[in-house]
């Protein structure tokens, strides 16, 4: 049976279609809940193993046994920070950005989790600490560390004003992963993947919809701190954005480094904690 076409007019019952409450697609009560006590335990007992300066416009990579901490510190003035995460021993699974927010929210905080790439789905990573959590959310509906953007790229920047740009997020973090690992750029370019934007202030414009960014309000000594719940690879880009108050995508804002300090955890201050276990699908797929 055919239905007839509706045409394209508003209905007259438009403002009470309008008005029909949402509901939460992704109802969060039933998440496994982080042990924040047994985290500051842990971080209490932790000793700081390694560190990486992120030069500006650039990225660096790092390594955080699971159990331990990384902390990325906002130094010499305000910058943006682009953050990548692999399982270090399986890099097919990565940060999942879009379900990280489809699970939490537009932006992140601490007690909210990382999650990973299918078929894994399983936290990588627990925020402990964010010395911006006192930020909320602003009268523009900004807030802080996002997983609604992707990273700066050269291929937007080509497509909306033809340019041919090299210090975007996206190809800081080709260079550094490729150095890591060993792999030519065109290799390591695919595992690349869309960020967590640390210290970005961020949301969507109420008329049309749109990804904006503002002035990111950290000073230097903020940071934001991570509980690692798998053995991690990680690469941040400082983005050649800086503070983003203005644009990204060339060499005209200030920026600044971004610093990456390791905290390792002796294993008697995690007794009773595990690695989370992969996700429970059965993967079977209806055959
Ligand atoms: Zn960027």
């Amino acid at each position: 049976m055919q239905t007839a076409p509706i045409p394209a007019t508003t209905p007259s019952d438009a403002d009470a279609r309008r008005a029909v409450a949402p509901v939460i697609c992704y109802p969060n009560e039933t998440l496994p809940t982080p042990d924040m006590a047994l985290c500051a335990r842990a971080r209490a007992a932790a000793e700081k193993t390694a560190e990486v300066l992120v030069p500006p416009r650039q990225a660096a990579t790092f390594h955080v046994p699971a159990g331990g901490f990384f902390r990325i510190t906002s130094v010499g003035g305000p910058q943006v920070g682009d953050l990548n995460l692999w399982n270090a021993h399986d890099l097919a699974e990565r940060f999942y950005s879009g379900k990280t927010r489809a699970l939490h929210g537009t932006h992140v905080t601490t007690g909210q989790r990382l999650w990973s790439s299918f078929p894994m789905l399983r936290p990588m990573a627990t925020i402990t600490a964010d010395t911006l959590g006192w930020y909320g959310k602003d009268a523009y509906g900004g807030s802080v560390h996002d997983v609604i953007g992707t990273r700066c790229d050269p291929y937007t920047g080509n497509l909306l004003a033809g340019s041919q740009y090299h210090q975007c997020c996206h190809s800081n973090l080709t260079r550094a992963v490729a150095d890591e690992i060993g792999l030519p750029l065109a290799s390591a370019e695919p595992l690349v993947h869309d960020v967590l934007n640390v210290f970005m202030c961020t949301g969507f414009t109420r008329d049309t919809g749109q990804y904006f960014m503002k002035a990111s309000p950290v000073r230097p000594g903020d940071y934001l701190e991570f509980f690692a719940e798998i053995d991690l690879l990680g690469a941040l880009s400082a983005c050649p954005g800086g503070d983003c108050s203005a644009e990204h995508s060339s060499d005209s804002a200030a920026c600044y480094p971004l610093l990456v300090e390791v905290f390792t955890t002796p294993p008697d201050a995690l007794a009773g904690w595990q690695s989370p276990a992969p996700n429970g699908y059965d993967r079977s797929h209806g055959r």
